[in-house]
């Protein structure tokens, strides 16, 4: 028998307010498209053809939002992994490529947040904090490419000084604040569009775990108590999932991890964070940061661990949280968790077909809350026939590494490893 699970025990499960119970899949269902797993890659692309009337059943292993969805830094991050990637292999101009693609995840969130009225304690304003000179002329480079594009969000690039007097750490040589990027409560959100995509007839069954999907005209997604049959198949299981054997071994499966501790007093705020922006530094074994909607403080970073001890969580990530901030080495904690992110080879989001009408969509980098609401449109767009952004990413072949899903975490280490040793240098 299959196991399903309930939330991890994050500061954003403790909060949610809303907790789904759907019922598990039962009996023999039909539906134009059946889509697996209830992450922001599902869900969004469920809502889409929910609002053009298309009749969507969506199965999932355990609760909505239970994957990297609902345990996210919940920092909304413009741009596309790996966009160079995708050049080389379209012979485009990238920038015109994706000028439009860059911020559409942003525009959809905002859009739904506002339509739906979902109460995800959404904020702007986002800071790049530059740890080596290379970093400043990255950020360089993207504000002029930013004031270029026209782009209608305040933008601006600050000094070591400025940083300082903006998050009270002396820890950074400058940044680039954008409030065209923002923050916000990712299982809230996540939710939020689950109970929309139901408004608007769409199905979701929760703690069912499809076992197979048995392909032919119409596909049948098999779970152990029942099945939907579908004209089209979304596989969105992410990182989570090892439901096809051509996407085994396609992305590295890397764990980030968080903290939230106490609230922090308003003295506290005004010194570290008085414009409330999200934080976040460009290494791939990254730390980021923001105050929560009640001024808790969400240290999230990358380690080389595939448990989830919290007590160890707490250790390391103090470790990373004081580097910053020295004076929070007594601070409560009173959260810690972690989820695993799916980071393909190429860092291009992986959105292909298994079978004529098999697609899958997955492997955003730590960019998911933006693209993965991105790629919802676009996996809807494929299921009504217009492919022209779905065959843009698709065009890029997964590269696999054999073998890699029956050594996760020996992958796991190498992929950070890799990593680790690129951010060096
Ligand atoms: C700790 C952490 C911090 C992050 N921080 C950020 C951030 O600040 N900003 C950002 O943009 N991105 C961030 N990310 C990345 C982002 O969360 C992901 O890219 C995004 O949520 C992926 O969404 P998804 O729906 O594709 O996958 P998931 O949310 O992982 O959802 C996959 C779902 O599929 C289900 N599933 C799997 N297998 C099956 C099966 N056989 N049957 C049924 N269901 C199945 C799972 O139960 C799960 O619910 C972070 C990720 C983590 C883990």
């Amino acid at each position: 028998m299959s196991i399903t699970q309930p939330h991890t025990d994050s500061y954003y499960a403790a909060t949610v307010g809303d907790r789904t119970d759907f019922a598990p899949l039962k009996g023999e269902q039909h539906a134009d498209v059946c889509v697996i797993g209830a992450g922001f890659t599902g869900i969004s692309t469920a809502l889409h053809l929910a609002e053009r009337g298309y009749r969507v059943h969506v199965v999932e292993a355990n609760k909505v939002g239970w994957g990297a969805s609902g345990r996210n830094g919940g920092q909304m991050i413009g741009g596309i992994a790996g966009e160079n990637n995708i050049a080389k292999h379209h012979g485009k101009n990238v920038d015109e490529l994706f000028s439009e693609l860059r911020w559409a995840g942003h525009d959809i969130i905002r859009q739904r947040v506002q339509h739906y009225g979902i109460q995800c304690d959404l904020k702007p304003g986002y800071l790049d904090v530059a740890i080596k000179p290379r970093h400043l002329r990255e950020f360089e480079a993207d504000h002029e490419r930013l004031q270029k594009a026209g782009f209608p969000y305040e933008t601006q690039l600050l000094s070591r000084e400025e940083t300082r007097d903006l998050i009270g750490t002396d820890a950074y040589i400058g940044s680039h604040l954008n409030m065209g990027n923002g923050h916000l409560h990712p299982l809230k959100l996540c939710v939020g569009e689950a109970r929309a995509a139901v408004s608007l007839g769409a199905t979701i069954y929760e703690q069912s775990p499809v076992i197979r999907i048995e392909h032919g005209d119409k596909a049948r997604v098999v779970t152990e108590q029942g099945a939907v049959t579908a004209d089209f198949v979304l596989i969105a299981g992410n990182a989570y999932h090892q439901l096809e054997k051509k996407l085994r071994g396609v992305m590295f499966p890397v764990r980030s991890f968080i903290i939230a501790t106490e609230p922090l007093s308003a003295e506290t705020v005004s010194r570290i964070n008085p414009r409330d922006v999200a934080v976040c530094d460009p290494n791939f074994v990254l730390k980021y940061f923001r105050l929560s909607a009640e001024k808790r403080l969400l240290f999230g970073g990358r380690i080389n661990y595939f448990g989830e001890d919290p007590v160890f969580i707490r250790r390391k990530l103090r470790q990373k949280m004081t580097s910053i901030y020295p004076e929070f080495a007594d601070l409560r904690i009173d959260y810690a968790w972690g989820g695993t992110i799916g980071v393909p080879v190429t860092r291009v989001p992986l959105l292909g077909r298994v079978a004529p009408n098999v697609f899958y969509c997955q492997g955003y980098s730590g960019h998911g809350v933006n693209v993965t609401h991105l790629a919802g449109r676009i996996m809807a767009d494929a299921v009504a026939g217009t492919m022209e952004q779905f065959d843009l990413f698709a065009s890029v072949k997964p590269f696999i590494v054999p073998g890699a899903h029956l050594l996760t975490k020996p992958m796991v280490a190498l992929g950070v490893l890799y990593y680790q040793i690129k951010d060096r240098l």
